[in-house]
């Protein structure tokens, strides 16, 4: 089936004025001005009200915490009080139903905003939640979304000297053995997988340096990627002096993290040196704008990371810190934060774009994923400038980003539709709403 997406009002791509050709899965050819298709369609899809960008691709956030949203106890705090409210909360019954609604709902969210591809870091793992990562795949598959299935760990309690409570965190051979299972299980390394998986030790103050250490060696034997937490808060800075005399990016190279298949969460309170080793090294940083903002934790220095070599992605970070899902708005606070640090000039709408898309599709070690060009996959966001919030907008791609767009029209995962008309495909809305809504309130009245 070879279907033509002709002549959007606009695309995040060069030559591609009359539209994308779209062919088994992938981009075969793109329709440049003036230009007609090389070979006959077998459907046309009239792109006449939509701006086209491609597929955005989210690389940090935690789902289980959408059943902690805006908490009261959590509301109005910095990065380790927060996590202090919310650690005996989490600790207490995220069953696997929640979990599984959760994990949905976020999915959801994340797709409709036009998000194509997915992480979690997903870290809890309280007793009965042990099949985390395998509920994590079926309901990608159920939603139609590809995902990195980011296995976090946990193994540092309040009782070693870490940060949660005990009864979140597992020992390292339970660890290191469920991530060995979820990689054989899920660890599709071809062009175009739709589930991969990643390592994910929580971050220095949840797990041991053993654990760190360890998990490259299970990394290299599988060829997948580290995920952590870096970089986030002053007190990180601190807890890594006290405990292991020495700074954040210092204890990531003593564990052996600092290369290219390596990407961190949120990368503020780098020194000028440390962005310098980080870029030389290729490790890539995921910039979380909304939560950064929301626990004002501070800025990432994108630009100077880029300069220096790392790949710059984004993510929405944790629902209890954002406390949405929501991609396309996170693409705004970014264009709108790093206006704040930079300047006009030096930050545009398409660097928000490029974080969004092959930054973080760089991040996840997907070159198939984040370009609309030839050979790519074909995952692609479709937005309308109906809505009164675009009237009267001039440039297209800047509109989206400026006026505030947020639900795609249409989404396309590996060349077929996942929404329509603004609406997940073989998704009710109104259920998953009301059944997320139950299991948030139920583990909630459980504590
Ligand atoms: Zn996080």
């Amino acid at each position: 089936m070879r279907t033509w997406i002709k002549d959007p009002i606009a695309v995040l791509a060069e030559g591609a004025e009359r539209g994308i050709v779209v062919e088994d899965g992938k981009i075969v050819e793109l329709v440049g001005k003036g230009k007609q298709i090389s070979k006959k369609a077998d459907h046309i899809f009239d792109a006449g009200r939509h701006v086209v960008v491609p597929g955005l691709v989210n690389t940090h956030h935690h789902f289980f915490q959408t059943l902690t949203r805006a908490h009261p106890a959590a509301i109005n705090k910095e990065l380790f009080p927060w996590l202090k409210a919310l650690y005996p909360i989490w600790a207490r019954n995220v069953t696997p139903d929640a979990f599984r609604q959760a994990t949905r709902l976020a999915l959801t969210e994340l797709l409709m905003s036009g998000c194509t591809c997915a992480s979690d870091h997903h870290y809890l793992y309280p007793a009965g939640l042990e099949q985390a990562m395998d509920i994590q795949a079926e309901e990608a598959e159920r939603v139609g979304i590809r995902m990195t299935l980011t296995r976090g760990s946990m193994n540092l309690s309040e009782k070693d000297g870490g940060l949660p409570p005990d009864a979140v965190v597992q020992d390292e051979d339970t660890i290191l053995a469920d991530c060995e299972r979820v990689l054989s299980r899920y660890h599709d390394r071809r062009e175009g997988a739709m589930l991969r998986v990643a390592l994910a030790p929580c971050a220095p103050f949840t797990v041991t340096k053993r654990l760190m250490v360890d998990s490259v060696g299970l990394a290299e034997r599988h060829d997948c990627r580290l995920h952590t937490h870096l970089g986030e808060t002053r007190d990180e800075d601190e807890y890594c002096l006290a405990h292991f005399g020495c700074r954040p990016v210092d204890y990531l190279e003593e564990c052996g993290w600092l290369n290219d298949k390596v990407w961190l969460a949120h990368g503020i309170h780098f020194t000028d040196e440390e962005v310098r080793r980080l870029g030389r090294n290729h490790v890539g940083v995921c910039h979380c704008p909304t939560s950064n903002m929301v626990l004002a934790s501070g800025q990432c220095r994108t630009k100077e990371l880029e300069a220096a070599g790392s790949p710059v992605g984004l993510g929405v970070d944790g629902s209890a810190s954002n406390d949405n899902s929501n991609l396309i708005e996170s693409v705004r606070h970014a264009l709108m934060i790093n206006r704040l640090t930079y300047d006009a000039a030096s930050v545009t709408h398409l660097d928000a774009f490029r974080w969004a898309t092959e930054g973080s599709a760089r991040l996840l070690g997907r070159d198939d994923l984040g370009v609309v060009a030839p050979g790519k996959q074909a995952d692609l966001a479709f937005y309308t400038l109906d809505e009164l919030r675009f009237s009267g907008a001039g440039d297209p791609l800047a509109a989206l980003v400026l006026c505030g767009a947020h639900t795609a029209d249409r989404v396309m995962v590996k060349g077929d539709w996942k929404v329509e008309d603004g609406m997940p495909v073989g998704i009710d809305v109104a259920k998953l709403r009301a059944e997320h809504g139950a299991a948030a309130k139920a583990f909630l009245q459980s504590l």
